[in-house]
């Protein structure tokens, strides 16, 4: 069988990419991509010239049990997204499960992920942490993730695109109450800014300043206490916070 490679592309800075992501996006039967148009930028700018097939949300099944063919007939198969780690909040994550169901083996390619850069940048818990991706976009189902997002007591990361930041913090406010907020806005690109604040400040913010680009929102857990553990005590303090227990 041939090896599915699972390839990071970078989140906005071309120089993200790893030589092993060139050199395996180079080297494979064929890529397949989220929008081929868009990676076929990527490749052009490193002299690549790959055969490209799509393979995005709509006909990932479908595209999944072809290119599981392909593999069990031995070609070496990479798949990238627009942006960023393929899965995670992008396709991929079916093709990885049909791979182990077949027997195929599926590795990875590590490279730019906005949620993992983002929180490192953020100053917030990262001991634990919640990745939520984007809020569900059907009413009910919005309702109930934001009631489970109130109760974590991780720092929570979510995904959001521009024209919706404003309504989402709004409802963020309604649901988790006025929470400590980091705004992680076009990471590695120009425009790179980090805005700390709670979350009313926010919407004030960009209630005057319109968003624009690319946000990961990074929301503090809801007990204080709790979040605050691990990064402010010290090994003394912690001691007897046992003991007191
Ligand atoms: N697979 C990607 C990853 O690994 O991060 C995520 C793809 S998802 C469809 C796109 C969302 O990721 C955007 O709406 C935004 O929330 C976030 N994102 C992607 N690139 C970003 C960047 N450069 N700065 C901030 N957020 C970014």
């Amino acid at each position: 069988y041939g090896i599915c490679y699972l390839v990071a592309t970078p989140i906005g800075n071309l120089e993200d990419m790893s030589f092993r992501a060139v050199r395996i996006l180079a080297e494979a039967d064929l890529i397949a991509a989220e929008d081929t148009r868009h990676t076929k930028k990527l490749l052009n700018h490193y002299d690549i010239g790959a055969r490209l097939i799509s393979y995005h949300q709509h006909n990932e099944i479908d595209r999944s049990n072809q290119l599981v063919e392909m593999l069990k007939e031995g070609q070496t198969i990479a798949i990238v997204s627009d942006a960023g780690t393929p899965g995670i909040s992008d396709p991929g994550a079916i093709m990885a499960r049909r791979c182990h169901e077949e027997g195929i083996n599926i590795t990875v390619i590590p490279g730019a992920c906005a949620a993992i850069g983002a929180l490192v940048v953020s100053g917030m818990s990262t001991d634990k942490f919640s990745f939520c991706g984007f809020l569900p976009s059907n009413k009910k189902s919005r309702k109930k993730a934001l009631e489970e997002i109130g109760k974590l007591k991780l720092t929570v990361i979510l995904y959001e695109a521009p024209h919706r930041l404003i309504k989402t913090l709004k409802e963020l406010e309604d649901s988790l109450g006025d929470r400590e907020i980091t705004l992680v806005k076009e990471l590695t690109k120009l425009h790179e800014t980090i805005w700390k604040g709670s979350i009313s400040r926010a919407i004030i913010h960009y209630e005057e300043n319109l968003p624009k680009g690319e946000f990961v929102l990074l929301i503090e857990g809801s007990s204080q206490e709790e979040k605050g553990f691990w990064d402010t005590m010290t090994l003394e303090e912690h001691m007897e916070h046992y003991l007191e227990e």
